[in-house]
């Protein structure tokens, strides 16, 4: 497998956000989004088998805990990834996956939590979710939408209840996009759509969906890769 990091820091999106979490995060994306904040991940790593991935995971959270799945997108690597979730899921670990959605998701396995990104207008990558992938969400799944705009954020509402997603998954999240060129300052204006704006819309259409911020930004200095 082609691997950028792997490393233990606190969950910083979804509903699982602020727990210790081991990040496995594979290389490759075939998307380019506007505000891609991962795009050291679109070549390089190292190259690694499933099995020593398997052992970095168990030494960094030795006898289970939170491991995420993510890149770039992991699922390019499906073949391998595959057979790796279910083992990590044997070593006691609960799985999390984070996805675009533009690849066929039925092969991963049903106890894997999927937290799914359905890519909105102005991320320059709209209309590249894999409609079919809706099947095969479960009651545990999360769908995102990362919004920079009104537009994104009109989408994300007629999307969210076309599919009424809010019946259909866990949790719906709606994420202000954070400007990739930030550093120094954890605060909300490097995010490309205000959060108090973000808000004040959401509560006007009560939209059955949970605001998320990226809560390593705020920790850390948003410049920092691997935390
Ligand atoms: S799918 Fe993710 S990794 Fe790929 S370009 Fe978009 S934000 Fe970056």
């Amino acid at each position: 497998m082609q691997i950028t990091e792997i490393y233990k820091s606190l969950q910083g999106e979804s509903t699982y956000a602020g727990l210790p979490c081991v990040f496995v995060r594979l290389t490759g994306c075939n998307l380019r989004c506007a505000w891609c904040d991962s795009e050291y991940t679109f070549t390089g790593g190292s190259r690694m088998s499933p099995e020593d991935v398997r052992m970095e995971v168990s030494r960094l959270s030795p006898g289970g805990g939170l491991v995420e799945i993510t890149g770039g997108e992991p699922m390019l690597q499906e073949r391998e990834l595959v057979p790796l979730m279910q083992d990590l899921m044997s070593d006691g670990h609960k799985l999390l996956l984070e996805t675009s959605g533009e690849r066929p998701l039925r092969r991963v396995p049903a106890d894997v939590v999927k937290i799914v990104d359905v890519k909105c207008p102005d991320s320059g990558e709209g209309g590249t979710f894999h409609v079919e992938n809706l099947q095969a969400l479960t009651p545990q799944d999360e769908i995102k939408f990362v919004l920079s705009s009104r537009a994104d954020y009109d989408f994300a509402v007629e999307f969210t209840r076309k599919h009424d997603l809010a019946a259909r998954v866990n949790a719906v999240l709606f994420s202000p996009a954070f400007r990739k060129e930030a550093a120094g300052a954890r605060a909300a204006s490097h995010c490309l759509l205000d959060p108090q704006q973000l808000a004040e819309w959401m509560l006007a259409d009560n939209i059955p969906a949970r605001l998320g911020l990226q809560l390593h930004k705020f920790i850390w200095d948003p410049a920092i890769k691997g935390v």
